[in-house]
């Protein structure tokens, strides 16, 4: 497996971008943050598009750049792919024409990009001959996924290529993305400020803040960590779970998950029995009682300790963690009722999960 290794530093008057970092040539890697966070400079430098960066860059065995022994491989000669927000294909050729184009700038590379394939994989089918500027948001994107992969890249960047779709468009092409590393044998790395699509694409997971690294990891483990605050987003901040079908209730259309013996019930899915799925639980919408709660419509009541407590100055709110034996579940309360309810480190608490959603179908 190959690695990517990064040391650099990019300056824009008083931004700064600072960043030393592994990671695996793998799957889909999300590079998370706020806007001006640096993602996309950071995005830019590994493609070699970042004249004014400083340091060095690995990708496996093969030198991108190395300032010390006065090394640029420029941007066309790194072999990476890259799709925008903004789809940015040719506006006087049809699908086929933009496709074909890309196709012979390729290197070459033999590595089962087939045209065919992957007209099929992003289904255009059906759009070839239709000239780019008619097309929908959404088609416009997935021609241009199917663009860049044409060029035969051995690595895939993408800069938030969702955050310009509405959130039907956004569902209809993430099954598309998903599916890109294992089929074509090319790593992912994702930019988003989205965390929906980090539960639902991420192997493992970047995060930026004020052009710094400030976490990494797996989905799971960077998600649960209050402490950075922000960094992970407030609102739709929350944590993902892996979890496995247990079974459906077909008279009230709910379907069954167990983690580790706790059993969380959703609206119907079409997951088969025993399947893995990785399922997101926002903070805000997970309550906790010090008493089991009685007469409730909520029926996703699990028991818990508290294991963290991490009050937001100057907001009404207190990001808890809660273990729940073999994850943790976080949970935005405010400080007042942290307060009333007591809570502190170790205490037993019950929570109350009133929203699930799925992000993400697993195999095995
Ligand atoms: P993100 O993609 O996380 O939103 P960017 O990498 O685009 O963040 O930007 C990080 C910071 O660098 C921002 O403050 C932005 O204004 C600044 N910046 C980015 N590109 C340039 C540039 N070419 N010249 C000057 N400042 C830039
Ligand atoms: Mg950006």
């Amino acid at each position: 497996m190959t690695t990517l290794s990064i040391d650099v530093k990019v300056s824009f008057g008083s931004f700064g971008l600072e960043v030393a970092h592994q990671l695996a040539a793998e799957g889909i890697t999300v590079l998370f943050g706020p806007n001006g966070s640096g993602k996309s400079t950071l995005l830019r430098t590994i493609a070699g598009l970042e004249r004014g960066a400083r340091g060095r860059i690995h990708y496996g065995e093969t030198v991108w750049q190395d300032d010390g022994d006065h090394l640029f491989v420029p941007a066309h000669k790194r072999g990476v792919g890259y799709v925008f927000q903004d789809a940015r294909l040719f506006p006087h050729l049809t699908v086929a024409g933009n496709l074909a184009y890309a196709e012979k700038r390729s290197g070459g590379r033999p590595n089962g990009l087939e045209l065919e394939t992957v007209v099929k994989t992003l289904e255009l089918q059906s759009l070839m001959a239709r000239r780019v500027t008619g097309l929908s948001g959404g088609e416009r994107q997935r021609v241009a996924i199917a663009r860049t992969l044409m060029t035969r890249p051995r690595l895939l960047l993408m800069d938030e290529p969702l955050s310009a779709l509405d959130v039907r468009r956004k569902a209809e092409i993430l099954p598309y993305i998903e599916q890109l590393p294992g089929l074509f044998d090319v790593p992912i790395i994702y930019v988003t400020h989205a965390l929906d699509e980090v539960a639902r694409l991420a192997d493992r997971m970047v995060v930026l803040s004020l052009g710094r690294k400030v976490a990494e990891g797996s989905v799971n483990d960077v998600l649960e960590r209050i402490d950075l605050g922000p960094a992970t987003g407030r609102f739709e901040a929350g944590v993902v779970l892996n979890v496995r079908v247990a079974g459906h209730d077909r008279e009230y259309q709910l379907t069954r998950l167990d983690h580790h013996g706790q059993t969380i019930t959703v609206p119907y899915a079409d997951v088969p029995e025993g399947g893995m799925v990785r399922v997101r639980i926002r903070a805000r919408d997970v309550a906790l009682a010090i008493e089991k709660p009685e007469g409730l419509s909520i029926r996703n009541i699990l028991k818990g300790t508290v294991s963290d407590i991490v009050e937001e100055p100057a907001t009404a709110y207190a990001e808890t963690l809660v273990d729940i034996g073999n994850a943790r579940l976080r949970a935005r309360i405010t400080r007042k009722s942290a307060f009333d309810l007591g809570l502190s480190r170790g205490k037993p608490v019950f929570v109350l999960i009133k929203s699930v959603s799925f992000d993400r179908r697993m195999v095995g």
